[in-house]
């Protein structure tokens, strides 16, 4: 029997991943030309053609508490969201060795170089060529679907797979992040993004005591696609 096709391989994750691990985004990048820049060994990350981004979407009820700061409500959501991930992606990792490929499943939030706060790999950078968002105005990816109500994790393969594309840059003309961020660190272009402000508000909401890692949450509630019920009332 001849070996399933990349496109067989493709199907078949995915509908593991979204209909059994209860994932909301799926989709696979071709990360060649990325893997030099993983906090890995180079013998280690030569061996993975394939970074399968999945995402989990954050709870409206949730960030519906959220007014100027974060709360402990979306703290805990933050972490149940990074165990479920976490979860995903050890069992989608299991299911590809056991059909004899290598899965190596990246922690959904680990900080490994604290100097500048980089982890093993960026699930963003993978996300964003795996067609899950486009990088929005306030830094983080905007699914058509979700907005930026999601987190991700990755899982890096060689099983063979198709890859999918990025999506344009298409914030157009919305602003919405921009009036909601308390220090003004969003400008109209992604590339003028500033991270010092921004994570010097993360500090603070940290050092205050509101939550015990710095997470924010204002422009994820912010940014919405075009289905939100809530917000389209
Ligand atoms: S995380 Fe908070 S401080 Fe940072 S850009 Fe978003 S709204 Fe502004
Ligand atoms: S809120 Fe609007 S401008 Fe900001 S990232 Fe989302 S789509 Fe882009």
């Amino acid at each position: 029997m001849s070996e399933p096709s990349e496109l067989e391989n493709y199907e078949l994750l995915k509908s593991y991943a979204l209909d059994f691990l209860g994932l909301d985004l799926f989709g696979v990048a071709d990360v060649t030309s990325i893997r030099g820049s993983f906090l890995l060994p180079s013998t280690l990350v030569s061996r993975y053609d394939y970074g399968i981004s999945l995402g989990k979407e954050v709870f409206l009820s949730v960030l519906d508490d959220l007014k100027d700061a974060p709360t402990l409500l979306y703290f805990h959501h933050y972490r149940q969201l990074n165990s479920f991930l976490d979860r995903a992606a050890l069992q989608l990792a299991s299911f590809i060795t056991a059909r004899g490929y290598l899965a190596l499943p990246i922690a959904a939030s680990q900080v490994i170089d604290w100097k500048n706060q980089k982890a093993h790999l960026s699930h963003k950078k993978i996300g964003e060529l795996a067609g899950i968002g486009w990088l929005g105005r306030n830094n983080l990816l905007v699914n058509p679907r979700l907005g930026s109500r999601f987190r991700l994790v990755t899982v890096l393969t060689n099983l063979p797979l198709k890859t999918d594309q990025p999506i344009p840059f298409s914030c157009g003309d919305c602003h919405r992040c921009q009036q909601v961020c308390p220090v003004q660190a969003i400008k109209e272009k992604p590339s003028e993004f500033d991270h010092l402000s921004c994570f010097e508000k993360l500090k603070e909401f940290r050092n205050r005591g509101l939550v015990g890692q710095y997470i924010c949450g204002l422009c994820v509630k912010a940014c919405y696609g075009q289905k939100n019920y809530l917000y389209s009332k």
